[in-house]
């Protein structure tokens, strides 16, 4: 069959001799695939940036097929049908499946403690072959495929395996309220379906910030939003803050992963392996963001060498939360958990310091010496 042969970084092939796929297990199927996209995930792939990809492996996570041949136990699909498969390989009865986070399914990719299987997605994600080829091998074909409904379009369809969803969950995620001003970064098709989804979602104001005046143009239109180039911005932080009477925005969306441009040092310390990709888009969030407001994060940060391991925060669908403590709001529940006894704060007191010996008590507390663990001062007017 035809399939693409990756060959090493900035080097895929088609050959047309590519096996056809078999049946592995009993709840495969193969698919016959009518459409298959290329998506911002294989330019990473492409580049050479996810880890353990391997030459000879056929990518592909975007597919629409026809089920052409079925393993004895599948049931829920049958030869004929026509098939929008998820990007993701779930499992679905894995205590992550059945909550419905198929992405971090435990079974597919049993070696990681990461990540799930992804079709087409290197090692690191199982190394499945993937959809861009006639034909691919389906695991868990019970679960995954989803019956493409007869008045749904193929194009809709094959959207519909990672981008659209991609985009409304990133959306979700920033758990917007409505009115919020969302910005979004990254005008490709996971940005552009994450602008769109955030009207859905209840959004007053949608920013969407690239470099590419061709796709600002197309997302200016298409998801009825405000859009700047970047390039043409000296501070965008400085920018949105701006744009927003200096609050910064509500939520911001992360749509552009490890090969954001904008800031050299990013660009410069991600390009020489120093780190594991340009984390500018996450920096431009985190910073434009309003103070207790939410950075959602979609684009891909594959290799794990970041100095914060933002890659493991997104395949792992952790929520980061940080703040300053809100002191007041605390005190009256607090203050119940002592009289009750259930809290007893005093007890880590190891160290009543007259405030005259106030440098000793700096000397203990700082080189750990003496057991001490909190130091108390008390002026030299105090006797009790
Ligand atoms: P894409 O490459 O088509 O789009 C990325 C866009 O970001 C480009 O238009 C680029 O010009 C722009 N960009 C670069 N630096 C920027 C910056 N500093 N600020 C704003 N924009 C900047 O990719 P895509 O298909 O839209 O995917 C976007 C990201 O989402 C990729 O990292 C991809 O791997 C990831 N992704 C994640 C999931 C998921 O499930 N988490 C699924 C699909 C894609
Ligand atoms: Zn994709």
């Amino acid at each position: 069959m035809l399939g693409l042969n990756y060959r090493g970084p900035y080097r895929v092939r088609m050959d047309r001799d590519r096996p056809i796929p078999e049946i592995q297990h009993p709840n495969d199927a193969i698919v016959q695939v009518v459409r298959s996209c290329i998506c911002g995930s294989d330019v990473h792939l492409y580049h050479g940036l996810v880890p353990d990809t391997r030459v000879g492996t056929t990518f592909g996570h975007e597919f629409v097929g026809m089920v052409v041949e079925t393993g004895p136990t599948v049931q829920n699909i049958k030869v004929g049908d026509m098939v929008l498969v998820p990007f993701n390989i779930g499992c679905g009865s894995c205590e992550y499946c059945k909550e419905g986070l198929y992405g971090n399914c435990n079974e597919s990719n049993a070696m990681s403690t990461t990540s799930g299987g992804i079709f087409g997605y290197s090692h690191t994600t199982g190394g499945f072959d993937g959809g861009q080829a006639e034909f691919v091998r389906v695991p868990f074909a019970d679960v995954g495929p989803y019956i493409v409904p007869p008045d749904i379009d193929l194009d809709d369809a094959v959207l519909l395996t990672d981008v659209v969803p991609t985009g409304y969950q990133a959306a979700e995620m920033g758990d917007i309220r409505t009115g919020d001003t969302v910005v979004v970064f990254g005008a490709g098709p996971v940005g552009i379906f994450a602008a769109k989804s955030a009207w859905l979602l209840g959004a007053g104001r949608v920013i969407v910030f690239d470099k590419e005046e061709y796709r600002l143009d197309f997302v200016r239109k298409y998801a009825q939003c405000e859009a700047y180039n970047f390039e043409a911005i000296d501070d965008v932080v400085w920018f949105i803050k701006k744009l927003t009477d200096w609050k910064g925005a509500d939520v911001c969306i992360e749509a552009v992963g490890c090969e954001a441009v904008g800031r050299a040092e990013q660009t410069i310390t991600g390009r020489l392996k120093l780190q594991g990709g340009s984390a500018t888009a996450m920096v431009w969030a985190m910073n434009s963001v309003k103070r207790g407001g939410n950075v959602s994060v979609v684009g891909v940060y594959g290799p794990t060498g970041n100095l914060v391991p933002v890659g493991n925060m997104v395949n792992k669908g952790l929520t980061l939360r940080g703040n300053q403590a809100s002191v007041k709001r605390h005190i009256p529940h607090l203050i119940e958990h002592i009289r009750a006894g259930r809290l007893n704060p005093k007890e880590i007191i190891t160290h009543r310091v007259p405030m005259e010996e106030a440098a000793e008590a700096y000397h203990l507390f700082s080189n750990r010496l003496d057991g001490c663990i909190k130091a108390v001062l008390i002026p030299p007017s105090i006797s009790y």
